[in-house]
Order: structure tokens, then sequence, then C-alpha cells
């Protein structure tokens, strides 16, 4: 062991497990890729009043998790706490809003840092998955992002995951609500921090997990008996869509998440076998988000997957995903000359497409062909002086045991025929 762990609250993806989160990655941009959405990368920190502004000012992530700091130059900067407000303001900044193509379609992968109580499942560092669809205000557009979602969960093969499923209104109908909550919440009995968050954003008041705010809840005022019509109808048709796609989800009037600038459609993945912090994944729309990092009104919609906790669901649904080994060939070399010629028929095989690997630092036959074995490889390739004499190598079936000398000029044939 080195003087040095990782700091608190993070780990390291290492083989063989760091495949599965790779797979894990992959089954979620997969159906994104096929649906037209676009990779983007943006830094790994901003400008810390794009968060405090795009996540909002009475957010946990912005008063509490945000690892800012101020740099040689005098720049205020944060490492990202979440992927939208980056993507958008990258977006805007590219002006791909205004090639007249809306909605522009991202998807992105990528590490984010929270300075939160550490915990199974809540890490300071994690991954996401994520996919903003921006410029367009389409219940269809909503409907897809969940729809892809599901089909991301289900292609990995889980199964014990909900869709929790809400609207948060719109400018019009929710600040009215917003009163109503207010006037509500300040006749009960709560904590000064939380008396503060009952002025600045009252909704997610109705989030609180503690039992104590939780027990005055009841009787609160629910948004839906104040959302406006257009707000409604909108709400009707991602459902209906979500119905028609055989995508089962749950309505949850008390989703309001903690970001404030979600606005009508918002949603959450939540697995059953990770305990308290059982969000998988969520989103939603967030319609004001670009004006408020001050570019023109482009209402979108998007959501985030933790890779993390993907990962931790299919441990607790019992999911090993079929992950190809690594290396299907191994060149096992005894002697010099061997190890000359067998490096070159190595990197012959890679680059016909072949994953092959080696046995190097001059191992004994012994040692080599236990690293064969734990290499996953299905054969060996192991070459003499005796062989090289008569021009072959023997090809060697991991599986069998069965060996038979092939022609040093046709390896990568014989291999490829061997491999099937
Ligand atoms: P949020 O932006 O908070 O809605 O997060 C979206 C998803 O990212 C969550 O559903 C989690 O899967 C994941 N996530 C958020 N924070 C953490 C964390 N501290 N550790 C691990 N995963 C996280």
């Amino acid at each position: 062991m080195s003087t040095f762990q990782a700091p608190k609250g993070t780990y390291d993806l290492l083989p063989p497990d760091s495949a599965t989160y790779l797979a894990v990655r992959e089954a979620i941009a997969g159906p994104l890729k096929n649906s037209g959405y676009g990779y983007i990368e943006t830094p790994g920190f901003e400008n810390v009043e794009l968060f405090a502004r795009g996540v909002g000012e009475s957010t946990d992530i912005v008063t509490k998790e945000m690892y800012a700091f101020e740099t040689k130059g005098g720049d205020r900067l944060a490492l990202r706490p979440e992927g939208t407000a980056s993507v958008l303001r990258a977006a805007l900044e590219a002006n791909l809003h205004k090639g007249g193509n809306l909605p522009v379609k991202l998807w992105y992968s990528g590490s984010y840092y929270r300075y939160e109580r550490p915990q199974k499942g809540r890490y300071r560092h994690f991954s996401q998955v994520g996919a903003e669809a921006i410029g367009a205000e389409d219940p269809a557009l909503d409907a897809e992002l969940i729809i892809l979602a599901d089909q991301a969960y289900r292609s990995l093969g889980l199964r014990n995951f909900r869709i929790l499923l809400n609207s948060l209104g719109d400018q019009e109908c929710r600040p009215v609500y917003r009163a109503a909550l207010q006037d509500f919440l300040r006749g009960l009995d709560l904590d000064d921090d939380t008396r503060r968050r009952v002025d600045i954003n009252p909704l997610r008041v109705l989030d609180d997990k503690r039992e104590y705010v939780q027990k005055q809840l009841t009787g609160a005022p629910m948004l839906r008996d104040y959302l406006c019509e257009a707000c409604k109808a909108y709400h009707e048709q991602v459902r209906e869509l979500l119905t028609a796609a055989g995508v089962a989800f749950e309505d949850d009037e008390k989703l309001v998440r903690g970001l404030d600038y979600y606005t009508r459609t918002t949603f959450e993945f939540v697995h059953d076998g990770l305990g308290s912090q059982s969000a998988v994944g969520g989103g939603g729309r967030y319609d004001g988000l670009s004006e408020m990092i001050g570019g023109p009104a482009l209402p979108s919609v998007g959501w985030a997957l933790g890779v993390d906790r993907t990962v931790l669901a299919l441990e607790a649904e019992g999911i090993a995903l079929d992950i190809p080994a690594a290396t299907s060939v191994y060149a096992v070399p005894l002697g010099d000359e061997a190890r000359r010629v067998l490096f070159g028929a190595v990197t012959e095989l890679r680059r016909a497409g072949v994953a092959t690997d080696f046995a190097y630092g001059g191992k004994g036959l012994k040692n080599a062909m236990k690293s064969a074995n734990r290499s996953g490889a299905r054969l060996a390739l192991v070459a003499g002086e005796r062989d090289l004499a008569e021009g072959v190598v023997q090809l060697k079936d991991l599986t069998s045991g069965e060996q038979t000398p092939v022609a040093l000029d046709a390896v990568v044939d014989e291999v490829r025929r061997a491999l099937g």
C-alpha cells in the first residue's frame, strides 16, 4: 500500500469490476445514440455563478455541496455538481440553438462532484450519463426521454425500478400554488433552516424526509389542484404517450426534486433494492433555465442517470452482465527467439482485431499458462525452439486442452477459425 488513499467519499474503479461500469455507461448511451442525441463533453469545472444561478441559490447542492475554489488568476470556479447547466451553457455559447433545427438533442457521460456525507450509493465523486433536449416544448419529447431511460434500464436486465412522475406547473400556475403553500407552511412548527426554505423554495419542504416535518404536511395544498389548464393538458399527454408505449409509472404529487430549475414534467427512477439512496436517476423539464443563465427562452427537458447506483441496482437484483473476456488469445513464448517471433504474431493478431495478450517478463511455462487461464482467453499460442525450427507455433484450446501445430504464416487465419 502507498502512503496515500483515495479521498474520503470516493472509490477507484478497478478491473474486472470496472468493466461493468463501462457496460452500464454504454447501455444508457445506446438508446440515446439511436434516437438523434449527439455526444457533448464540457469541462469538469465552470464559473461558480453558472451553478449558483442555474441550479439554484437555495439548493443543498449550491449552499453546502459545491467544491468551489478561486484560481491563481482570481476566477471563482466550481467542480461541476451536475450536468444540465454546463450543457445548456455550452449549447448557448456555440449557438447550437440558432441553426433552426430544434430541439438540440445532446447526451453526455462524466464525473460529477458533491461534498456530501458519504454512505453507500452516495459519494463525493460519482458518474452520470445524461441527456438534454433543448429548445422544444412537446410532450412527446418528455415521453421520449423517459422511454429511453426505461429502455436502457431494461436492456441491463433491471426490473425492480419504478418511475415516479409529477408536474410542477409553469410560471403561470406555480406562483399561485407557491403562495398558498407558503401560507400553509408558515403556520407549522419548523426549525429556522426550514423556515428560511419556506421563504426561498417552499416546494422543497415537501421533499423533506424528516418525520417531524412530514407529519405536519398532512393537508398541505397540493400542486395538482393548482395546475393551469395548459399544464394539465401537457401532463396528460405525457402520461398518455408513456402508457401507449407500455411504460408503467406512478403519479407522485410530492416529487419536487432538489434542483430549482424544473418546470412541468418532473420524474425520478427509484430502485427498490437500494435502501435510502434509492434514486438511480431523475430529470424533468426546465423551461426557464436558459433565461436564468442569460440565454433566450428555450424550453427544454433532460435527465441524468447515476452510473454508480445503477451498478448497485444490478448487484441488488443479482444481475451479472454478460461481459466478454477482454482477451481471446494469450501468447506464451519459451526462449528469446520465440519471444521475438510470437510478439510479431501478437501484433499481427491485434491489427486483425483479435484481442490478444502476451506473457511478459520472461515467465516460465507454468506461470505463463496460469496467466493465460486467468486472462479468460480461449486460446493460447505456445512456441519453443523446436516449434520455430519447424516453422510452426502450437495453438492450444484452453478449454479442451487440445493442441495443434499451425504454420507461422497461417496464425491469424487459424486463430480466427478456432475462435469461430
Ligand atoms: P440529481 O442530479 O441529484 O438528480 O442526480 C441524478 C442521479 O445521479 C441520481 O439519481 C443518482 O443516481 C446520481 N447521484 C447524484 N448524487 C450522487 C452521489 N452523491 N453519489 C452517487 N450518485 C449520485
